[in-house]
């Protein structure tokens, strides 16, 4: 194996420290570091020629349009994503503002500003916004569960259903109101689905899914793109810190590895990359995707984890969720219109799908956001999750605009609706550094596997010995599936490093 040379053997003495992965994750823990005096030899390997990961924001349609993360979920003084947003000035006015910050949303998607039913009707607003009531304190009354070792079902997608097959059997009206309220309690689920990034409400668990923690504040988007805030961390540190196109295949452990240039001096870590470059270090952060860890879970660790860190690996779910942006030459929606829930008339959440994928896919799709126009172009957002959004990647980009354009025809019941002039969607699933989008407390899982997978290696024995650390989104008990439980459990490592050389140091956690 080839020893990677550079930045490190120059540098003075103190713990070498690797970080795997360069999102938010590993570029906080990297920024902590490098602001200590005890960690001159730091680098962090990203696999990709660039950093912020599942933050990813591209120009398109005469603007950004972002392919990861879209909202700080709770921008207010207790996200640190927020805190770090304000800092670089990177969030509009109204965004920062005392009034914002305060508004509780429970974490709910607001209310579409219309809905198109698959005949090619709009569906009343009041039906709309009695089934939304209703799915939502549903979903509020899933936090009874929390803790309780006797839920009364597996998942939040059994219980959801339990409670409205009993309220649909008192519905009073006619038939075809009935199916078109439960068809509308489908979009719900189909939205549930996208926001906890999973193919099924059933494989979410119903105990531990309170547990995930809403902060205060109306969800804010970035006006110059999320990864604004990955490139000012980015900018932060020493140029050579990161070392791009750098994957890393197998992390050797629990060794006693030599490097030709350090005589005398043992690591306990060897980080082998595919080109055959290998690292030696004291410690190694991890923050590679969970979807990641999974699929190289036998080859990625030398020698293999302990049992329970890799079954809770296995446990903890990981799921797809994907964007596609259609751009128009003209819109043909309101211009106050900001959401469009799209309504399958003949879906319900009652009932199992059990058509193939091919012909049903875009029934997964839960509608549009309207973007904000960028100088007279028209953009549609549409998000999917599942087995359908990795289905959907597997399709040409012509099968997708066209399967869309249909779409698109009969919900506004107007067959010459001009296609949309562009596409440009995201591949979470096909991604081989991601594998899907991002982590959920799975039925058969809990929080404990949550924090299994946060503790760092070797388990036992002193803490001088910590070796591997584990950070990334799905490390975050409360915050999984973020952007802030990401960049908090960066920190959380890094805080950990920084303890252990500076026993006297004032951090500023615990980061929960
Ligand atoms: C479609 C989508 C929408 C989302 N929307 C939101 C949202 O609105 N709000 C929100 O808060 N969160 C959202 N998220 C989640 C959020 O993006 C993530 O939780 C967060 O960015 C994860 O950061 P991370 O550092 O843990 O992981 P990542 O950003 O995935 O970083 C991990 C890094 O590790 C690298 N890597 C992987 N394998 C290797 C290897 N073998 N060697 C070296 N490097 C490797 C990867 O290339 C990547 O750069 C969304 C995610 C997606 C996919």
């Amino acid at each position: 194996m080839e020893s990677s040379g550079g930045r490190a053997e120059g540098l003075g003495r103190g713990p070498r420290v690797l970080v795997v992965g360069s999102g938010i994750a590993g570029l906080g823990a990297a920024q902590r570091l490098c602001r200590h005096p005890a960690f001159p030899q730091l680098r962090v390997l990203e696999a990709t020629a660039r950093a912020g990961g599942r933050i990813r924001s591209e120009s398109g349609f005469g603007g950004v349009v972002e392919l990861g993360a879209h909202w700080i979920h709770g921008p207010s003084q207790g996200n640190p994503v927020f805190q770090l947003a304000a800092k670089y000035q990177l969030l509009g006015e109204k965004d920062l503002s005392e009034e914002n910050q305060l508004i509780e949303t429970g974490g709910h998607v607001g209310l579409p500003s219309v809905s198109y039913a698959s005949s090619g009707v709009s569906v009343s607003r009041e039906l709309v916004v009695e089934m939304a009531s209703l799915f939502y304190s549903l979903i509020d009354q899933t936090r009874e569960f929390l803790h309780m070792a006797d839920a009364p079902v597996p998942s939040v997608g059994e219980y959801l259903k339990k409670e409205i097959s009993q309220r649909a059997a008192g519905w009073t009206e006619d038939e075809e109101t009935r199916k078109l309220k439960l068809a509308i309690l489908n979009s719900f689920f189909n939205v549930e689905c996208c926001v906890s990034g999973t193919h099924s409400m059933d494989l979410v668990a119903l105990a531990p899914f309170g547990e995930y923690t809403v902060l205060p504040g109306l969800d804010c988007t970035f006006p110059g793109g999320y990864q604004g805030l990955t490139n000012c961390i980015m900018a932060s540190l020493p140029e050579d810190v990161i070392v791009f196109n750098k994957p890393v295949k197998t992390i050797h452990w629990n060794g006693s590895f030599r490097e030709a240039l350090s005589p005398g001096e043992r690591f306990p870590v060897l980080v082998e990359c595919e080109d055959g470059t290998c690292f030696p270090a004291h410690h190694v952060i991890i923050t590679v995707p969970l979807g990641f860890l999974k699929e190289h879970l036998d080859t990625f660790f030398e020698p293999p984890l302990p049992p329970q860190k890799a079954e809770a690996i296995r446990k903890i779910g990981f799921g797809t969720s994907n964007k596609i942006f259609l751009e128009f030459e003209e819109p043909f929606w309101e211009p106050d219109c900001r959401h469009i829930q799209v309504v399958w008339e003949d879906m319900s959440p009652l009932e199992d799908i059990t058509s193939g994928l091919q012909h049903v896919w875009f029934k997964k799709l839960i509608g549009f956001l309207v973007l904000p126009s960028f100088a007279s172009v028209h953009v549609l957002c549409g998000f999917i999750a599942g087995l359908e959004s990795e289905f959907m990647e597997t399709l040409s980009d012509e099968e997708v605009l066209l399967s869309l354009t249909q779409v698109l025809r009969r919900v506004t019941g107007n067959a010459r609706l001009p296609a949309p002039r562009s596409m440009l969607r995201s591949c979470w699933y096909s991604a081989p550094y991601t594998r899907g989008s991002y982590s959920y407390v799975a039925v058969g899982s809990t929080g404990d596997d949550i924090d299994l997978l946060a503790q760092p290696l070797p388990e036992e024995g002193a803490k001088a010995q910590l070796q591997i650390l584990f950070a990334g989104e799905a490390t975050h008990r409360t915050f999984y599936s973020t952007t802030h439980g990401a960049l908090l459990s960066g920190w959380r490592e890094a805080d950990r490093l920084i303890a252990l050389q500076d026993p006297q140091a004032q951090l500023p956690g615990p980061w929960l």
